[in-house]
């Protein structure tokens, strides 16, 4: 009944790279998914000439030249550099924070008078705290970048993104607050980022070029058969249900997507800003088109497609995204994690099956230094 070296539960960015690279070392291999697509969290749906990242906005970005030359084999990727914009009771900011952000903020011009506004906003927070080190996230802010930002840039998303207030989130969230002296809004610091032309699924379906997959397929439904077919489990879902939650359940955050297609070329001339202020609910709103269209092309297209983020706490039956790393969900991790760590035929990998949030490069590098037997 055997039929192939591996059966790949999942088909997302893990499961088609791992199936990609067997095939390479002459292992056959099948590719399973319970969705109706394949690509798991990178899937692309097109409406109205658009390229519609289905599980939330994905930017490939690494400084690794030898995962950027494997990904762009399969797909050229275009020039789309992350400058997400914040909006905040309707004034506009530039992000990550650099000298665009301090102008706007303190119309500041140069990077010693940007620094000498965030100095003297440090030292006023570091007196508050007389001496002690910063006990939640909102001290540790307020440290690190001052009150000005702290309140217009990031409480108020922070709180959206966590569900809970600043002052109950721990400080160890934001260690480094990175702050920029010069006029900069490339979000990422990595030498390569951008996106497949032609959307995410160009990519996947290039890694599964000549590779049996089925979609529709749930591992859980019919374990006995799906296991029976391969002398390896490749396992992408989820470590807890694979052990039937037998030490109970791991927890998440998830983001819930509110689609709108609009009748108009242009909503908000940017793919990606976040809300900051508390009071609307939703964190960002991501206009999918900015993506791929850059320029007259944005003109050429009469609608566009936009998408409200909501952090929401996640339940049964909403996509598991975010790991909540805390101690009590990495100590039920660690109980799995020795389960895993005794078997013999599966080989557990992503970032449900090992309960950990990783970037895509961070996914794409695990599977090129993958050792085949
Ligand atoms: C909202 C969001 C935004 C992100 N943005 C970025 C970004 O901008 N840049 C970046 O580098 N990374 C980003 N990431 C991270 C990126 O999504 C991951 O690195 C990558 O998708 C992980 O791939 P994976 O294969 O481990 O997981 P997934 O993509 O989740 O794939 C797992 C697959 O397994 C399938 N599966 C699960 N259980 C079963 C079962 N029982 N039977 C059959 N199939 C099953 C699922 O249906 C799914 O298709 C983002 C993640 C999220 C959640």
């Amino acid at each position: 009944m055997i039929k192939y070296d591996y059966v790949v539960v999942g088909s997302g960015l893990f499961g088609a790279t791992f199936a990609c690279m067997a095939r390479r070392q002459g292992k056959k291999c099948l590719v399973i998914d319970k969705r109706p697509h394949l690509g798991g969290n990178v899937y692309c749906e097109r409406k109205e000439g658009i390229n519609v990242h289905k599980y939330g906005a994905h930017i490939f970005h690494t400084s690794n030249k030898q995962v950027w030359d494997f990904v762009n084999s399969f797909t050229e990727f275009n020039r789309y550099t992350n400058s997400p914009v914040a909006n905040y009771k309707g004034e506009l900011y530039n992000l990550p924070f650099n000298m665009n952000t301090f102008y706007q903020m303190w119309h500041v011009r140069t990077p010693e008078e940007a620094q000498a506004k965030i100095t003297e906003q440090k030292v006023e927070a570091l007196q508050t705290l007389e001496g002690r080190e910063p006990v939640n996230l909102e001290e540790q802010a307020l440290v690190l970048v001052g009150k000005d930002i702290y309140e217009k840039l990031i409480r108020g998303y922070t709180e959206k993104q966590w569900g809970r207030s600043c002052k109950e989130l721990p400080a160890f969230i934001i260690r480094r607050l990175p702050v920029r002296l010069v006029f900069d809004n490339n979000y990422f610091n990595d030498t390569y980022q951008g996106i497949p032309i032609g959307g995410y699924n160009k990519l996947i379906d290039g890694l599964l070029e000549g590779i049996e997959t089925r979609i529709n397929a749930d591992f859980f439904e019919n374990r006995t058969y799906w296991e029976s077919l391969a002398d390896r489990i490749v396992f992408t879902g989820q470590i807890d249900e694979f052990y039937d939650y037998r030490f109970g359940k791991l927890e998440y955050r998830t983001v819930r997507f509110e689609e709108e297609t609009l009748d108009m070329p242009n909503y908000q001339g940017n793919a990606v800003v976040n809300y900051t202020e508390r009071e609307v609910p939703y964190t960002r709103i991501i206009e999918h088109k900015h993506f791929e269209m850059f320029g007259d092309a944005v003109y050429q297209c009469p609608k566009t497609i936009i998408s409200k983020e909501y952090s929401t706490e996640w339940k049964d039956g909403m996509e598991p995204y975010y790991p909540v790393n805390d101690g009590k969900n990495n100590a039920l991790y660690q109980k799995y994690k020795e389960l895993a760590d005794k078997e013999e035929k599966v080989i557990f990998g992503g970032r449900l099956a090992e309960y950990r949030y990783y970037d895509m490069h961070q996914i794409v590098t695990k599977n090129l230094v993958f050792k085949f037997d």
